[in-house]
């Protein structure tokens, strides 16, 4: 299983790692503790084996030094570029087909399918009367289906993996 952590500055790729289905901590959850980032980055990514993706070179270098697995993300790359390129240099397209849509993009809780008589307060009465397939996260309970958004989603999937 390959597990990754993000920079403050790469939000919107942990969100779109977590929809391929890669366990991943974001920089920002931690930022408000008052610390020294960088320095929990690094422990954290030695404690849990997690791979540094990072916009800042120093840092990946550092990593680099400290025998971790980390990959310098460019900022002028676009999203599907800074996707192929993480899938293909680290081998895990295959984990990703395995794995998409098992995680919450919010909070990287793991979803679970949910019925549909227990959201009747979770979700509008007009998408319970067209949809049938929920799932729920197990994390933060946010409420997932098969709607408009989740065209874009696999859109951008199909073009990355
Ligand atoms: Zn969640």
């Amino acid at each position: 299983m390959t597990k990754f952590i993000v920079d403050e500055m790469l939000e919107n790729l942990a969100r779109w790692l977590r929809i391929l289905g890669f366990d991943t901590l974001s920089a920002s959850s931690f930022r408000k503790e008052n610390i020294d980032v960088d320095k929990a980055i690094l422990r954290i990514a030695m404690k849990d084996d997690r791979i540094l993706l990072t916009s800042d070179k120093q840092l990946a270098s550092r990593a680099n030094k400290m025998g971790l697995r980390a990959m310098y993300i460019e900022p002028n790359l676009s999203l599907k570029e800074v996707l192929r390129k993480i899938l293909e240099n680290l081998n895990i397209r295959e984990e990703a087909h395995r794995d998409m849509l098992s995680r919450c993009p919010l909070c990287n809780g793991i979803l679970v399918p949910a019925n549909k008589e227990d959201l009747t307060n979770k979700v509008p009465p007009s998408v319970l009367k067209i949809h049938n397939e929920f799932w729920i996260c197990n994390n933060c309970g946010h409420v997932y289906w098969i709607g408009s958004h989740f065209r874009n989603i696999n859109k951008v999937l199909s073009e990355v993996l």
